[in-house]
């Protein structure tokens, strides 16, 4: 029996490929980067010996319990909270808004009852169903908070109007009315302790698994009985029916002596800075920071991202989803090969949704395949 290939050794590839081998399936799978884990890889900084985060940081959270038995199964996953500051006008503010953020704003010294009355006399409540992220916003936190945190931010990471935005990306982020500045409201929030690439690497770690780094798919003559596939899906198909839009992100980095800004993530709200946030890389891994008399910090810059750029954020207007549905139609009609992740799928996926999805798929297909069915091109509707 041939086997069967998975495209991608991120989280969705590593997940299924160890699904598929433990039902006793062989697997090959690719990546065309040296590395495993995807855009969630981290290694050491050679100069300082801190574990960075290479293409920006990531911070593990679920609701659901099964994701996080799985993690721990391949690492030992060390308890982090996610506090992450703002810089506005040259000020500092706590995030997401919360009560601090409130009082430190507008000079006020509310509680919980008196902030809420207080924000209700500034949020729009004419808008019942905020079809945009400017909508979302005002009627959430008021023309003066959006301003301030939201507006030039999200300018600089989209490219786009937040009138043109959709309101999903806003929903992302907590409104608190009390001092719980913990970015996350999942109940679990952890940092893998050798990192994410470790991580990726135990899960792939199976009998069964042959690992290819430095390989691209294309370059394949082997046939295989199925294909995963979780590159972005308009690479697969030469990107004939046109490009799916995404954001990509640069990194500057630079190093000090000491601590430079004593917290892992400074957000720069402003639209006049460049970049959209500093991270500091030894705050990530709190429990070795003392072991470091040096820093690494990294400017973050969004921009277009090019045929030649590495994908990060899917785009996801009205156009790019008409785009998006032309594929899905192809890929339904395309025989042996499945969509899966974020950028096979084309969504916004945080990694425990994505553990989550492969988890899944992989038992669905091991099922399909002991059935000799034809296994989907998607176990997800993307246009969902
Ligand atoms: N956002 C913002 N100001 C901030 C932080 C976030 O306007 O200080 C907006 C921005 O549009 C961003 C979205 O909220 O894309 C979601 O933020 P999140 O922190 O979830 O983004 P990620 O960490 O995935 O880049």
């Amino acid at each position: 029996m041939s086997r069967i290939c998975i495209v991608g050794a991120g989280f969705s590839g590593a997940v299924l490929a160890r699904t598929l081998a433990e039902a006793g399936h062989r697997v090959l799978v690719l990546d065309e980067r040296p590395h495993v884990a995807g855009n969630c890889h981290t290694e050491r900084d050679p100069p300082t010996g801190i574990m960075v985060h290479r293409y920006g940081p990531h911070i593990f959270h679920t609701r659901h319990v099964r994701v996080w038995d799985y993690v721990n199964r391949f690492a030992t996953m060390m308890p982090y909270v996610n506090r992450v500051k703002a810089t506005v006008g040259g000020r500092v503010y706590s995030l997401p808004i919360n009560l601090h953020t409130i009082n430190q704003f507008f000079g006020t010294a509310l509680r919980p009852a008196e902030a809420r009355d207080f924000l209700a006399g500034k949020r729009r409540h004419d808008i019942a169903q905020p079809a945009s992220f400017e909508e979302q916003a005002l009627a959430m936190v008021g023309p003066e908070l959006y301003h301030a945190f939201f507006r030039g931010y999200t300018r600089k990471q989209w490219g786009i109007d937040p009138r043109d935005l959709p309101a999903s990306i806003l929903k992302r982020l907590p409104m608190r009315f009390s001092y719980d500045d913990n970015y996350f409201s999942d109940p679990f929030q952890a940092l893998p302790r050798h990192g994410y690439t470790a991580l990726v690497a135990a899960i792939l770690d199976a009998p069964g698994v042959e690992l290819r780094l430095g390989c691209r798919f294309e370059e394949l003559a082997e046939p295989f009985r199925h294909v995963f596939y979780s590159g972005p899906i308009d690479r697969y198909f030469g990107c004939r029916l046109g490009r799916l839009r995404y954001r990509t992100l640069d990194f500057e980095a630079f190093r000090t002596s000491g601590d430079y800004q004593g917290t892992a993530v400074m957000n720069y709200c402003d639209e006049a800075v460049p970049y959209t946030r500093i991270s500091e890389a030894k705050h990530f891994a709190p429990w070795e920071a003392g072991q470091f008399a040096d820093t690494i910090c990294h400017r973050e810059y969004s921009r277009e991202c090019l045929a030649a750029d590495t994908p990060y954020y899917p785009v996801r207007l009205v156009h790019d989803q008409a785009t998006l549905a032309d594929y899905v139609a192809l890929a339904r009609q395309t025989e042996g090969v499945s969509f899966v992740g974020r950028l096979g799928t084309y969504r916004y996926l945080d990694m425990d949704a994505t553990i989550h999805e492969a988890l899944a798929a992989g038992e669905a297909a091991v099922r399909m395949l002991a059935e000799g069915a034809r296994l989907p091109a998607f176990f997800v509707d993307p246009l969902g």
